[in-house]
């Protein structure tokens, strides 16, 4: 999720370009319209045969992606001929709009990992999945009044140009053109890196990077908090020399930054447990009073301590809960963490007699 879309998908192809980052790799840094996140970087890795790989692509709003891609192609001195194949490093469509037309276009053979569900269900059955994103947002405590911009698939429907579905399935170990895959869940289910034993290199997808943002899908796999950490510490076990990230520009301290994301994350599953904590012992203050004194359905909240995850999320995060365009990804983790401190069994989650959720401390 990449937040609400953008007034225009217009962007400017001038805006992209290419360099060099390791041996055969080009970093394609592609401008995106969305106001969150500017920029997205694919990777054109050319191979021994002089075939190039693209690994992910760039998003999709109009004409003007595709341009954008080429230019950055162009500047790379890569004509589109020669690009084969395309990885996808996982199915959000800032990595994978404009799949569709690069496929169209060189009739490429894409890889990507089997897990691509979370994305392309929004893809193939829109409505039921805006249903379901409402149900589950009322469930916690979302106000009616807000749903619009937690249940919207218009981030799936109009950010990427087609649906694909990969024709090569990527797997822990596969080795292509030198590259060995690693499944990275967390951030989505469907997210590998690529690791390049002979330099140390890897390139990481939306894994981590200098900025600390970590986002994960919620609802699409057991235990997104879990598989993240579990995740990094794989990737700490390599010791890569170089990341080349998803966004924002290669690194070469990847350890330090490897370690600052897994304690941002361990510090934000502390502070969603510690909300839970202080709404069961009572002191939730405002935020527990204005969620028991409006329900969102109409009935009544029988249990005085009731929180539900929209609580809890303006408990953690209440300026970035403030602001619509980062509410729901916000809300997304917090889910993510309290369905985590469940299945850890320091929490419960209880269900009111209007099926709305509220989380206690076990
Ligand atoms: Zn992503
Ligand atoms: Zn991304």
């Amino acid at each position: 999720m990449v937040g609400p879309p953008p007034r225009t998908w217009t962007i400017d192809p001038a805006l992209s370009g290419a360099r060099e980052v390791a041996d055969r790799v080009w970093c394609l840094r592609l401008p995106l319209p969305w106001e969150l996140i500017p920029h997205v970087n694919a990777y054109a890795i050319e191979r021994s045969d002089g075939e190039v790989m693209l690994i992910d692509c760039g998003g999709w709003g109009d004409e003007t992606s595709w341009s954008t891609l080429l230019h950055a192609l162009n500047d790379a001195e890569i004509p589109l001929c020669r690009v084969t194949s395309l990885l996808l490093t996982h199915y959000h469509s800032d990595h994978a709009g404009t799949a569709g037309r690069l496929i169209d276009e060189t009739g490429c053979t894409l890889y990507g990992h089997a897990s691509h569900h979370h994305f392309t269900d929004a893809l193939l059955h829109p409505r039921q999945i805006a249903s379901a994103r409402a149900r589950r947002a009322l469930r916690e405590g979302v106000p009616a009044g807000e749903l619009p911009a937690y249940q919207t698939v218009r981030e799936e429907l109009e950010g990427i140009i087609a649906p694909v579905i990969p024709e090569r399935t990527l797997q822990e170990g596969l080795q292509i053109e030198g590259w060995r895959v690693l499944e990275v869940p967390g951030h989505a289910p469907s997210q590998v890196c690529l690791y390049r034993e002979e330099d140390r290199v890897l390139i990481g997808a939306d894994l981590f990077g200098s900025a600390y943002t970590p986002y994960m899908d919620y609802g699409c796999s057991e235990d997104p908090v879990q598989e993240y950490l579990d995740s990094l510490a794989k990737v700490e076990a390599l010791r890569s020399a170089l990341l080349l990230p998803g966004h924002g520009r290669p690194l070469a301290e990847v350890s330090s930054h490897l370690r600052l994301w897994r304690l941002g994350i361990e510090r934000e599953r502390e502070a969603v447990l510690a909300a839970v904590r202080s709404s069961s012992r009572g002191d939730a203050g405002d935020d527990r009073a204005r969620h028991t004194a409006a329900p969102n359905r109409g009935g009544a909240h029988t249990d005085p301590r009731s929180f539900g995850g929209y609580a809890v999320a303006k408990r953690v995060a209440k300026e970035a809960m403030a602001d619509s365009r980062q509410a729901p990804t916000v809300l997304a983790n917090v889910l993510s963490h309290l369905r985590h401190l469940r299945l850890q069994g320091l929490i419960e989650r209880r269900e009111e007699a209007d099926g709305s959720y509220h989380y206690v401390a076990c």
